[in-house]
């Protein structure tokens, strides 16, 4: 029996494009003939009857748009069955036959509780961290690194001007995708990250030393939020190399902003792709890009699988910003 009604919502940290997928849900399903409704707040929506019903209009001029107009949350209710059930009460009650949620792997997590109770879902990555084992490019992503160079390009001109160190942290608390990527683009003298062990004497100062050496008068190094300490690290490199050096960090700017292409195109895609999906009966199952195409996994797969860092990328970076 083909499904006659679908929810969307978005859950965890917001991302840039994140409209942009909810706008591709609610057209797919609507070209489709199903009637669709948007989840305010995330699981907690769906826990408190907050629905939106959609029609084309109401998804209108927002693809361009940061954030997520349906708002999110990190919902503690949702966590427990009592909250599973009553989120699967809300779907039964209103007719919702499948749930797309647009998210991290947390939120995926809660798609596995959600199909248990019998509501068909499928999950698309959405994270500005690429921290999604089984997708190449998660929604958020290339927004976030734009953004972050652009501020460290700003930074640059400044740390130039007056010879300076800039130590510059962006986010990623277990990926360093961000950092690694960043710094090359901006041309950083060290990245720390997460998955790398990392010695200060060695990765930083005596790579600053070579660098002055060469003639080089201003650094930056990018750090990843999940090694954090940058106000310190600046403190020691000053002590230590009588560099005047600044700390600074990005902060929540990183989330914000206008999706670039790539993120449009990508969630545009993505969100089509899960509407099929739930169309051909399929649940428990999360988006992916590959290779450029878009493919999909089974929630658990995809949850087991595991990312690995780019190794080759971070020693290229190293050998050619000195
Ligand atoms: P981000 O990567 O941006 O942090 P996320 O989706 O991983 O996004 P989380 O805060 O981990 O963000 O998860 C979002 C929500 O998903 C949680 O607030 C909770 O409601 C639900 N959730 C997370 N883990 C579980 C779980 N194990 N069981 C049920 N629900 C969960």
């Amino acid at each position: 029996m083909a499904i006659k009604k679908i929810a969307v919502l978005t859950s965890g940290g917001d991302a840039p494009g994140m409209n942009a997928a909810v706008r591709a849900v609610a057209r797919t399903a609507l070209a489709k003939g199903m009637e669709v409704c948007g989840v305010y707040r995330g699981y907690d929506g769906l826990i408190n009857e907050n629905l939106l019903p959609m029609d084309l209009r109401t998804v209108s001029d927002i693809i361009h748009r940061g954030g997520t107009a349906l708002y999110t949350a990190r919902s503690e209710e949702f966590r427990t069955l009592e909250g599973q059930q009553k989120a699967a009460e809300t779907c039964r009650k209103n007719g919702i036959e499948g749930v797309v949620v647009i998210g991290g792997d947390g939120s995926f997590r809660g798609a596995q509780d959600l199909t248990r109770q019998g509501i068909p879902c499928i999950g698309i990555p959405a994270t500005i961290d690429n921290d999604i084992s089984c997708c190449e490019y998660t929604i958020g992503y290339d927004t976030a690194l734009n953004t972050c160079m652009h501020m460290i390009d700003k930074l640059r001109d400044t740390s130039q001007s007056h010879d300076r160190c800039s130590v510059v942290e962006v986010m990623g608390r277990r990926a360093g995708y961000l950092a690694l990527n960043v710094g090359i683009a901006v041309g950083a003298t060290t990245i720390v990250v997460p998955e790398v062990p990392f010695d200060f004497d060695r990765d930083i100062l005596e790579r600053i030393k070579a660098t002055y050496e060469t003639g080089k008068r201003h650094f930056i190094i990018i750090v990843a939020e999940g090694i954090g300490g940058v106000d310190e690290m600046a403190k020691k490199i000053e002590e230590k190399t009588g560099i005047e050096t600044r700390p600074t960090v990005l902060g929540h700017v990183q989330r914000g902003g206008s999706p670039t292409v790539r993120d449009r195109v990508l969630a545009s895609r993505m969100g089509n792709a899960a509407v099929e999906l739930l169309c051909k009966g399929l649940s428990n199952r999360v988006v992916a890009m590959q290779m450029n195409s878009i493919v999909d996994f089974d929630i658990d797969e995809a949850l087991a699988m595991k990312k690995p860092f780019d190794r080759a990328m971070y020693e290229v970076a190293h050998q050619i910003s000195i």
